[in-house]
């Protein structure tokens, strides 16, 4: 779809969506488009074999029919709590539907769970017709092929270990436990692997698009509870429902999660915000109080005539500008040290555990990496390389340029006024100013 289409009202969209010469798929990069068919073709036949090859007992439709109720209810349920989360965060839908994917997958036969994870996309679909920022629709299909694809992947698994499904575990003891374990690894690593080669699609780094040890333990939690939801249907089925109110809690706890990220994080550059540096500057200077020889380091980092940049490239030619920079400071620095962003074009550094000779050197190399920088702007069509940037920094020590965080802040900015005023792009230690 494109720009206009993205202003569209919903019936258009869902017109676009059904007209296949207007499919943003084929404005995908060709592997990609490679990739959607393959998959979607994989899921369609493995879908067509398995529906004729087994029975379908009325049990298995009625449970069908329970998973795609309680997914469809929590999904509304946790609307509310998705709304807020899109405000602050950009990740993709926190995707807590595994619990009944993963569920279907330990009780009905593979074609039902495909029909299951059609009918849970299709309404998610539905709901993100009337939103502003939505997810194009072959995105939406690819994403839930390659869900079918991990439940396909985790059936053929579990088919192999002899206990084919939760009815058959119930009664195989430890045996049981382990093939729904396996089944809980097999679903987790084909689930990843099978995103890989689609992950450049939005841009999103290969960190932001896996997350961190939260999102994967977020997915296991998911899992857990697909199993416990599987266990209440094929024994005490009511007791399925039990599931739901510790669903809707994880999906609370993730936002939280998210609105402490926002809250402490630049949104221009990703780098922490004056909030965010401070606690972190807090808890390293009462790191250091506390131990007899411990010192750290405080970089002021401001860029040099950076209002020229804005003056000659525009606003946003400039908020490049400081993307890329901020990703040079970060790749400068030690995974341990913090780079905060303190508003417009000025950027702090703290540097535990380090002496002063080497918070220097440092500073040096950040310096250096700044002035080595090209920058590749895009004005519309056109491109422009951006380079001749320059920085000033101001370096402080802690215990030597003060004890307190204030002071150290206010010794480093000393020492970044005199590096300005003695000619910019350099280095200038408090210890050196008179
Ligand atoms: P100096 O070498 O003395 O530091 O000169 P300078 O031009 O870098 O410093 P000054 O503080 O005068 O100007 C900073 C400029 O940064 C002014 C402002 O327009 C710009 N700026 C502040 N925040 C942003 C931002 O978020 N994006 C962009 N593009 N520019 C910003
Ligand atoms: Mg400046
Ligand atoms: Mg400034």
């Amino acid at each position: 779809m494109n720009g206009a289409d993205a202003a569209a009202s919903a019936p258009a969209r869902l017109h676009a969506a059904l007209s296949p010469l207007r499919w943003t798929l084929w404005k995908q990069r060709p592997t990609l488009i490679l990739y959607c068919l393959l998959v979607e073709t994989v899921a369609l036949a493995v879908t067509a074999a398995t529906a004729i090859g087994v029975p379908t007992r009325l049990r298995d439709l009625v449970f069908l029919a329970v998973l795609a109720c309680l997914g469809v209810l929590q999904a509304e349920l946790g609307r509310q709590v998705e709304r807020v989360r899109r405000l602050v965060s950009d990740t993709p839908h926190i995707n807590m539907t595994s619990v009944w994917t993963f569920a279907g997958v330990l009780l009905l036969p593979p074609a039902l769970v495909g029909t299951l994870v059609a009918i849970l996309y299709l309404h998610l679909a539905t709901r993100s017709l009337y939103r502003i920022r939505r997810v194009p629709p072959f995105r939406t299909v690819l994403n839930a092929t390659l869900v079918i694809v991990t439940c396909y992947a985790t059936d053929f698994v579990l088919a192999r270990t002899g206990i084919t499904s939760m009815y058959a575990a119930l009664g195989t003891g430890w045996a049981g436990v382990g093939a729904i374990v396996l089944a809980v690894v097999t679903y987790f690593v084909v689930a990843a692997v099978t995103i890989l080669p689609a992950l450049t699609l939005t841009n999103r780094s290969f960190a932001a698009l896996f997350g961190g040890a939260g999102d994967n333990l977020l997915e296991v939690a998911t899992l857990c509870l697909g199993i416990l939801t599987a266990l209440a249907l094929a024994t005490l089925p009511a007791l399925a429902l039990a599931i739901v109110p510790p669903l809707l809690i994880l999906h609370r706890a993730v936002l939280v999660k998210q609105l402490e990220i926002a809250a402490t994080t630049d949104e221009k550059t990703g780098l922490f915000n004056t909030t965010g540096w401070h606690t972190l500057a807090t808890r390293e200077l009462s790191r250091a109080q506390r131990l007899p020889q411990a010192t750290f380091g405080v970089l002021m980092v401001d860029l040099d005539h950076f209002k020229r940049i804005n003056d000659r490239h525009g606003h946003l030619g400039g908020d490049t500008v400081l993307k890329a920079v901020a990703t040079t400071l970060r790749d400068a620095v030690r995974d341990y040290d913090s780079v905060g962003r303190f508003g417009g074009e000025e950027f702090v550094v703290l540097l535990p555990d380090i002496r002063e000779i080497d918070v220097l050197t440092v500073a040096e190399r950040i310096r250096e990496a700044i002035a080595g920088l090209t920058v590749r702007i895009t004005d519309g069509e056109s491109a422009k390389l951006i380079d001749g940037l320059s920085a000033s920094i101001g370096v402080a020590t802690y215990p030597d340029a003060g004890a307190a965080l204030d002071r150290l802040l206010q010794a480093a900015d000393k020492a970044l006024y005199s590096a300005k005023s003695s000619g910019r792009n350099k280095v200038v230690s408090i210890m050196d100013v008179a």
